[in-house]
């Protein structure tokens, strides 16, 4: 709840408005009961513990990469469903990858979460929660943060947006919109939508193919919206927001790797403020997919160079715990369901 909110709540309980304040503090400093809440009275914490509860990620699973620190959680929420999200360490600070969805509708081929179907949408206090349980587990605090978890962002938007207003709010995490990411398969009137509200955050489309013969191969989604469409809408976000678009890209080995891919997908992003990341794709079991050598990916980068776009390999974090999200919750059913 916005402060706002709590402040119509509270006036309704009969307390002073800068109670909601104070309440707001209490709540994006992470605590998990009321009665942590040591500055208000005994007795509005009794009203607020019959009243409300206090959305909590708690950790069922975690692994830490013996590699870079990386840190995966396999998290779950009071109707017991579970998603997974992952801290990683930079020079900079500390980066949350969270999850938007428990599963996700759009069925990439090449995706754990999108192979499991979908269950339903994460509230905003879920998304805050899944940072707050990290930070604890940790004591540190989270500097960035990228909706690139479990699920698709925009196809939960009005809890996303919401999420979004929260984190950054100045009473709370205060987690700047130049720190977060999102990431989209690309739902196009989304995106617009997004551009729209000129939010100073970092859009990541999911591209994956330069054409749409491949695109629709490996996502579904292009089939609703194709690739020319797509990135007209990512040139309206840049235009409309001035910001770099970042494209994701995984290297499938002989499915999306080709030089000729390279050339077609360089003369396509002419024009858009770009930064291509190639990705290694994580082989996740049973799709038959396999990561692209490194000198196809050396090949691929420098094709694109010649047209004028910066491409880099995205360092893979974490790759000893199965990082890539989906793979750590689809592993853990399998051990329930026996
Ligand atoms: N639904 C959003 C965000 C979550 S997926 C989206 O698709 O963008 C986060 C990123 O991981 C996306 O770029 C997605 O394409 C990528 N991804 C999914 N499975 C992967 C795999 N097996 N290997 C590499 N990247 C993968
Ligand atoms: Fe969903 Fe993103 Fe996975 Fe595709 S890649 S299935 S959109 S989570």
């Amino acid at each position: 709840m916005f402060p706002e909110e709590l402040a119509e709540m509270l006036k309704d309980m009969g307390e002073p408005s800068y109670r909601a304040k104070q309440v707001f503090k209490w709540l994006h400093s992470g605590v998990n009961s009321f009665d942590e809440m040591t500055n208000i009275s005994k007795a509005l914490r009794e009203k607020l513990v019959e009243n409300c509860y206090i959305s909590k990620a708690t950790i069922e699973k975690k692994l830490i990469s013996s590699y870079d620190d990386t840190e995966k959680y396999l998290f779950s929420f009071e109707d017991g469903e579970t998603v997974e999200s992952v801290l990683m360490k930079y020079h900079h600070g500390y980066t949350a990858c969270i999850s938007t969805q428990v599963g996700c509708k759009m069925g990439c081929t090449f995706c754990a979460t999108g192979q499991g179907g979908f269950c339903r949408n994460l509230t905003a206090s879920e998304m805050l929660s899944q940072l707050q349980s990290e930070q604890k587990d940790n004591g540190i605090r989270i500097s960035n943060v990228v909706l690139m978890g479990m699920g698709e962002p925009l196809d939960n938007f009005d809890n996303v947006m919401r999420f979004l207003k929260l984190v950054s709010h100045d009473e709370g995490m205060n987690i700047g919109m130049r720190h977060i990411s999102l990431s989209t398969c690309g739902i196009v009137p989304r995106i617009y939508e997004l551009a729209d509200k000129r939010l100073q955050l970092t859009l990541s489309v999911s591209l994956h193919a330069p054409n749409d013969e491949i695109r629709s191969r490996t996502m579904p989604i292009n089939r609703k919206y194709g690739v020319d469409e797509l990135l007209k809408a990512c040139r309206y976000y840049s235009d409309n927001t001035g910001r770099r678009i970042s494209f994701e890209y995984a290297m499938i080995d002989g499915v999306n790797d080709s030089d000729a891919c390279a050339r077609e997908l360089g003369g396509r992003l002419k024009g858009i403020i770009a930064h291509v990341n190639l990705i290694p794709v994580n082989a996740v079991g049973g799709t038959g997919y396999h990561k692209s050598k490194k000198e196809r990916m050396d090949s691929f980068i420098k094709i694109l160079e010649g047209f004028g776009i910066t491409a880099t390999i995205r360092r893979t974090l974490g790759s000893d715990i199965n990082a890539s999200c989906g793979q750590l919750r689809r592993q853990s059913l399998n051990e329930t369901s026996g």
